[in-house]
């Protein structure tokens, strides 16, 4: 079987409201209400690891609560497939390369056993919500008559061009697209079928859960750190994009003016769709070197949501220094917490802070390295800024305004009579192929 179906706890929306806006949850109910009888399947390729899993585990049973019958499908893939598919992920962030004729045959065949396999099992809801390109051919290949939204959580800033220019034609079959900033749409789509949901975070989750420090820093203890010692973490899957290197390289140059800081990066391997963790690990390990400050937690074992929820409260600077971000659900977190952040100044990052006031925006490690030491010396400001950053992200990243924004979109466009048809589609393979 080529995909499964995701158990998720239920949640009630109204249990949002001590955190929520009122206007978000209102908005929500109002659109769930009027989809009480449709069916949605949210649709992409991994249940752990990263930020689209983190959204769909509370999404999924919220906007079941508020209405429509929702579920979550997990596509499955070989190792082939999501080689592939990453490959795929990092030329969308703009990474030098391309995607062979025979690579994008092999990516849409898998596709096409999914589309079958889902058609043999009469699955048809009234909307399909595709996320993400492991995906996105599902596009043009569910049954005729599907009304499809296509999410794109990448940073599309600087894309490869030739490989949009590969998968434009599967977007354009698509009712409608989402990305998480305005600037990430790619030109070649029609504006009218573009929205902007960045995602969010759910307040409920034990991990956003701020908890007693004292049981915060029994967690860190049992890692292994110094909690009588100034603490830089970043909490990120090991990923080039992630830029774990220059984080070690800020690190160096901070204890250069605080002897006694630590290092924590934290990136738990087990997302099937990201072949390259353990590589980027191996280099991770090497640049570090014997340093007994620097701690790597990557085995699932040793760091789940208990761990990075301790690491997001109890850092003294929380570091996102990523060099694409197509959101950074790990930035909200920490913010969340009242922790301040440095993050890269890139993304959806830049989206979440305001330099200067609910954090800090950086383009080097040496800048990083420079906030890093202003944060530890000035213990006050790095609070002040930690709780102007959880007032930010109350109003614009909890999951209350995501809720209320797909449940819009789902309404939208399940209320078409006939949404622009998704007819007389040739894939550019057999096109190629054809030639
Ligand atoms: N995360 C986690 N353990 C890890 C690394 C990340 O639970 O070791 C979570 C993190 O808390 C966040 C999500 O995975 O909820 C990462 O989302 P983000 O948008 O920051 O990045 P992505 O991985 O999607 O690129």
């Amino acid at each position: 079987m080529s995909f499964d179906f995701v158990q998720t706890t239920p949640k009630s929306a109204s249990s949002l409201a001590p955190h929520a806006p009122a206007h978000q949850l209102a908005l929500a109910a109002e659109a769930g209400d009027a989809l009480r009888d449709a069916r949605v399947i949210h649709v992409n390729s991994t249940a752990v690891g990263g930020g689209v899993a983190e959204v769909l585990k509370s999404l999924t049973p919220l906007m079941s609560d508020c209405g429509p019958e929702t579920d979550w499908m997990v596509i499955h893939g070989t190792d082939d497939f999501f080689e592939i598919t990453k490959r795929l992920h990092n030329l969308l962030q703009g990474a030098d390369g391309e995607l062979s004729q025979g690579e994008l045959e092999r990516y849409v065949a898998h596709n096409e056993n999914v589309a079958r396999q889902i058609a043999a099992h009469g699955v048809s809801p009234d909307v399909w919500v595709l996320h993400d390109p492991q995906t996105l051919p599902l596009a043009a290949l569910l049954p005729a008559g599907s009304r499809v939204i296509w999410v794109c959580h990448i940073d599309t800033t600087l894309p490869n061009r030739p490989v949009i220019e590969q998968l434009v034609p599967f977007m354009r079959q698509a009712h409608r697209v989402v990305v998480s900033l305005p600037h990430y749409a790619v030109p070649d789509l029609d504006p009218a079928a573009v929205r902007v949901i960045p995602p969010a975070i759910d307040p409920l989750l034990p991990k956003n859960t701020p908890r007693p420090d004292a049981d915060v820093q029994r967690t860190l203890a049992a890692m292994g750190l110094d909690t009588g010692r100034p603490l830089m973490a970043q909490v990120s899957r090991f990923d080039y994009w992630k830029d774990p290197w220059g984080v070690i390289d800020a690190y160096r140059e901070a204890k250069q003016s605080v002897p006694d800081v630590q290092l924590a990066l934290l990136g738990v391997i087990e997302a099937k769709d990201d072949p390259e963790a353990f590589d980027v690990l191996e280099t991770v390990r090497a640049h570090a070197g014997a340093d007994p400050d620097v701690h790597l937690y990557s085995d699932p074992a040793e760091a789940g949501e208990l761990e990075v929820g301790a690491i997001q409260q109890g850092a003294d600077v929380v570091i996102q220094k990523s060099l694409r971000e197509g959101f950074g659900l790990t930035v909200t977190e920490a913010m969340w917490k009242g922790s301040p952040v440095i993050g890269g100044n890139c993304g959806g990052i830049r989206t979440q802070i305001t330099d200067g006031r609910t954090g800090y925006l950086v383009d080097s490690p040496s800048e990083c390295a420079q906030r890093a030491v202003d944060l530890l010396r000035e213990p006050e400001e790095a609070r002040r800024m930690g709780q102007a950053a959880r007032e930010s992200v109350r109003e614009r990243f909890l999951m209350s305004r995501v809720l209320a924004d797909y449940l819009s979109l789902v309404r939208e466009l399940a209320s078409q009579a006939s949404p622009s048809p998704r007819l007389n589609f040739s894939h550019p393979t057999s096109a190629a192929a054809d030639s």
